[in-house]
C-alpha cells in the first residue's frame, strides 16, 4: 500500500495537470485559477498533509466536522471555505474559522452572518450560491438562490457590516435544462458574474467546477475550482 502522503501528492499532481491543460486550452494563465481542495469527510491529518504539499485553500460543508478540523489545523497557512447549506444557528461557529462562505443564498443568512462576523471581529467573504435550475423566487434543492434573486442578495451583502461580497458560486445542476451540460451551466454563471460586476466591481470570484467537470468550469472562466474526490479519493458515504 502506498502511503497517504504519496497518494495525495500523486492525486494533486494529476489535478494540477488537468487544471494547467484546461487553462492552456482556454488561453488562460494558470495563476488565474485557484484550486480549493474539498476535505469533507476526511480527517485533519489529511488537511495537514495537503498543506505540507502546498495546498492553500480547503473547503468543508458541515460545521460539525469543519469546526474541530479547522481548530486542529489552526497553525497551518490555510484559507477555509464553507460550501455547504448553512443554517443560521451555525453561523456563529462558521465565522470563527471560515474566510469565505460560498453558500450565501438568502437574506436571513446575510443578516445572521453579518451579526456573527461583527461579533467575532472578523470580515467574512461571501459568495452568492446560484441555483441555475431554480425558478424565480425559489431556492435550489441543494441550496442556492434563483438567478433573478442574485442582484438583491448582492446589494444586501454589500451593505452588511462584517461581510465582503466576493462573487458567485454554483454546483452544476443534476436535473432541469442544465442536467448533463455543465459547460452550459458554467457559461450561464459567467454571465451572471459579469452582470454582478457592473454594480459590484470587486466581486470577481467565480467558484465552479468539481472533480468531474473542472475543465468545463475553467473553460467558462471560473476563478476557483472545488475538488474533493480527485484529490482525496471517493468519499466513504454520500453527504
Ligand atoms: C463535495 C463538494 C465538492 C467536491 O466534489 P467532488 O466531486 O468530490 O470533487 C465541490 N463543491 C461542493 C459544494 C461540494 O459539496
Amino acid at each position: 500500500m502506498t502511503d497517504r502522503r504519496e497518494q495525495l501528492a500523486e492525486n494533486l499532481a494529476r489535478v494540477e495537470e488537468r487544471i494547467s491543460a484546461a487553462c492552456a486550452a482556454a488561453g488562460r494563465e494558470r495563476a488565474d485559477v485557484t484550486l480549493i481542495v474539498v476535505t469533507k469527510t476526511y480527517p485533519a491529518s489529511d488537511v495537514r498533509l495537503l498543506a505540507e504539499l502546498g495546498v492553500r485553500h480547503v473547503a468543508e460543508n458541515r460545521d460539525q466536522d469543519a469546526a474541530p478540523k479547522a481548530a486542529e489545523c489552526a497553525d497551518l497557512p490555510l484559507n477555509w471555505h464553507f460550501v455547504g447549506q448553512l443554517q443560521t444557528n451555525k453561523v456563529r461557529s462558521v465565522v470563527t474559522y471560515a474566510d469565505v462562505v460560498q453558500s450565501v443564498d438568502r437574506p436571513k443568512l446575510v443578516t445572521a452572518l453579518s451579526a456573527a462576523a461583527v461579533r467575532a471581529g472578523r470580515e467574512t467573504g461571501a459568495l452568492i450560491q446560484v441555483a441555475l435550475d431554480a425558478e424565480s423566487g425559489e431556492r435550489g434543492e441543494r441550496g442556492g438562490v434563483a438567478p433573478d434573486g442574485v442582484e438583491a442578495l448582492a446589494d444586501a451583502i454589500a451593505a452588511a457590516e462584517g461581510l465582503r461580497l466576493d462573487g458567485v458560486m454554483t454546483v452544476a445542476p443534476l436535473a432541469g435544462t442544465y442536467a448533463g451540460r455543465p459547460r452550459a451551466a458554467f457559461e450561464r454563471l459567467r454571465e451572471i458574474a459579469t452582470g454582478l460586476r457592473v454594480s459590484h466591481p470587486a466581486a470577481n470570484m467565480v467558484s465552479a467546477g468539481m472533480s468531474a467537470d473542472l475543465e468545463d468550469a475553467v473553460a467558462a472562466g471560473a476563478t476557483h475550482v472545488r475538488v474533493g474526490t480527485a484529490v482525496l479519493g471517493v468519499r466513504p458515504r454520500l453527504r
